[in-house]
């Protein structure tokens, strides 16, 4: 590609509304434009950084067995009646209805579309396993779309589901899918980790999600310094309590705290730390409102509290008259104290004694309150979020916590769908039989975003070779003056050319020092400078981007540089 071919443009100015740098350096680059809130064009340089990450994709799935088919992205409302999410699937689907009235969804996921693709055309066990995939765009209203392309509302997924007889047959397909992912994130040349997830919306069984490591990443890892245990933080479990706590040393007393509304504000007022103090959180329940209790110093942890018997999912704390109506005062004042409605302890609080908690009163709190004496001895749940140090459920180390960005999930979903919507198969006996689904994403516009955080530095993109828009840059200096340059850069561009680089020869008539910082924004690994000086000695310039200097050598000598980073 020549440069002045190709239209594209670069920002020198981190744009002001890009919160991390890969979206700025997305942005900078010329990847993406913004069209709306959450909804970006992919410009051609990023399309073929995108085309990379669909071909690796596309080959390992090919590879894996699994079958190319290509669905709608628009699917009608009926579908997710039968499956029961049209009224599950909350603000994040977005509907719309036809000249006819008739109601759609833009699909932020396909399992209704694939059931019923499968139940009309799988018969018999003889055809299992089958395992679909497509790249396709979904669409989901994102509360907060945000982070470019890594959190968007429109967005290109791979997404394969399969389908077995048995227990056993979507055990091994969700293994071959695994072995897959593992592959596909190697070649792309990501540091990632696959950690334990929670199975969320789509619901069902076995679930692990794939992480590209990033310190920008939205999710929080729990991962074991000693053995391969990861976790998302949201579901890693907290150990059950051991041992009682200490015997009372102090008496119940009810203390004025005006106006402090936070742990911190009452664990400074009363000169005590923060994990002697619990905190009472007031939520939505299936039949009025419930009470969590943790540890002041402890995050409540949602995805688990959402799971508890009569606590609403999603979890959603009380509104404020709730609050006072169930503890008798404004929110902040809460306590475990005389409480009227059900309350969870978390483990963490079993073993405490002599603490603080809310009075229920406004400018309230009780001191020196005790399990045994005050309140009954709790049974205890996993409520919080684990921190750094604690201990792992092998036993054998302690947790550290690390940020990753989700680039892939795969789930044994069971027979959640094709339960459903009766997508069964006649068996070796001539049963019926419903069918065991599995299903299996991969972000491929957010593989792109991930790529970058991992892979930049103060002026740029740096590519892994897998994902490059080109392997080579030509720079001539001064080639619109110099025959010489002109002839050299341009037999170099057939050469590399033609020996299957992606070669992008910048021709513009512009300083060498303008065209070398595109180069580096741009992230293309290699790049070879041609001059007046360095024909005489049949010598070109040489850089990697990784490089912090640029090296004179032989023509011959820098073409070798090249061997072995070319994609064909
Ligand atoms: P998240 O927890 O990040 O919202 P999810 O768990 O809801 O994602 P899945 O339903 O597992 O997403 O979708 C499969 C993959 O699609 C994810 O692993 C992720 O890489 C990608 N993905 C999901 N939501 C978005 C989005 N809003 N923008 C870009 N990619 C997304
Ligand atoms: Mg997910």
């Amino acid at each position: 590609m020549r440069h002045s071919e190709f239209a594209l443009n670069t920002l020198k100015e981190v744009p002001s509304e890009a919160e991390i740098v890969s979206h700025q350096l997305m942005l900078r680059a010329g990847l993406i434009k913004r069209l709306a809130s959450g909804l970006f064009t992919w410009m051609p340089i990023g399309v073929r950084v995108l085309r990379k990450v669909e071909a690796i994709v596309r080959e390992e799935m090919n590879r894996a067995g699994a079958l190319e088919l290509l669905m709608p992205a628009v699917q009608p409302a009926e579908l997710w009646q039968e499956s029961g999410r049209w009224d599950q699937y909350g603000p994040l689907l977005l509907r719309m209805s036809d000249r006819h009235e008739r109601e759609f969804c833009f699909g932020p996921t396909h399992e209704e579309v694939i059931t019923d693709i499968a139940r009309k055309e799988l018969r018999s066990y003889k055809q299992l396993p089958v395992n679909y995939y497509q790249i396709q765009t979904k669409f989901r209203d994102e509360i907060r779309p945000r982070f470019g392309v890594m959190r968007s509302r429109e967005f290109i997924m791979k997404d394969a589901y399969s389908f077995d007889l048995d227990e056993d047959g979507v055990i091994s397909s969700y293994e071959k899918m695994y072995d897959a992912y593992v592959r596909i994130f190697e070649r792309l040349g990501l540091k990632f980790r696959v950690v334990i997830a929670d199975s969320g919306e789509i619901g069902g069984n076995r679930s692990q999600e794939f992480h590209v490591l990033a310190d920008s990443g939205e999710d929080a890892i729990a991962y074991c310094d000693a053995d391969d245990y990861a976790s998302n933080v949201e579901m890693a479990a907290t150990p059950e309590p051991e041992g009682e706590p200490a015997a009372p040393a102090q008496e119940m007393q009810t203390i004025d705290t005006p106006g402090v509304k936070t742990i911190e504000a009452l664990a400074e007022l009363l000169g005590v730390r923060s994990d002697q103090t619990l905190k009472t959180l007031i939520v939505d329940g299936d039949d009025g409102p419930v009470a969590l209790v943790l540890r002041g110093d402890h995050e409540l942890n949602a995805v688990k509290a959402q799971k508890l018997d009569g606590v609403a999912s999603p979890l959603n704390m009380a509104d404020p008259g709730t609050v006072f109506k169930a503890t008798g005062s404004e929110p902040g004042f809460a306590g475990p104290v005389g409480l009227a409605i059900p309350v969870f302890f978390d483990h963490a609080t079993a073993t405490m004694s002599d603490f603080v908690v809310g009075a229920n009163e406004k400018d309230k709190h009780h001191t020196g309150v005790n399990f045994g004496r005050d309140l009954p001895a709790p049974d205890t749940v996993d409520l919080r979020n684990v921190v750094e140090g604690d201990p792992t459920p092998g036993g054998g180390g302690t947790l550290q916590i690390a940020r990753g960005i989700e680039v892939g999930h795969i789930f044994q979903l069971g027979d959640k769908y094709s339960q459903a919507m009766g997508a069964k198969v006649l068996d070796a006996d001539g049963k019926e039989r419903v069918m065991q689904m599995g299903c299996y994403g991969i972000g491929i516009t957010r593989i792109v975003g991930a790529a970058i955080e991992q892979n930049h530095d103060e002026n740029g993109i740096i590519w892994p070779d897998a994902l490059t828009p080109f392997d080579v840059s030509i720079v001539p200096i001064n080639m619109h003056k110099s025959d010489a340059v002109r002839e050299a850069a341009e037999s170099l561009y057939r050469e590399l050319t033609n020996m299957g680089y992606e070669v992008l020869l910048d021709d513009r008539d512009a300083r060498p020092g303008f065209k070398f910082a595109d180069c580096e924004l741009l992230g293309i690994p290699h790049r070879l400078v041609v001059s007046d000086r360095n024909l005489k000695n049949d010598e070109l310039e040489y850089r990697h981007r990784r490089d912090s200097e640029s090296a004179t050598l032989k023509r011959e000598d820098a073409l070798k540089k090249l061997n072995g980073s070319r994609i064909s």
